[in-house]
């Protein structure tokens, strides 16, 4: 597995613990958070899917 890889699983399970990737702070809403301060990271919702 490559670092980048790991890194972005790292990331992936701080998001769904509700961790913002970009704020580095929790939030009970995260989907909502993303949409309404982060509308432009699409990555993050492919990856969720
Ligand atoms: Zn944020």
């Amino acid at each position: 597995m490559e670092k980048a890889e790991r890194k972005t699983k790292r990331l992936m399970r701080r998001v769904s613990a509700g961790v913002c990737p970009c704020c580095n702070r929790t939030f009970s809403d995260l989907a909502r958070h993303m949409k309404t301060k982060h509308e432009n990271v699409v990555s993050l919702k492919k990856a969720e899917a």
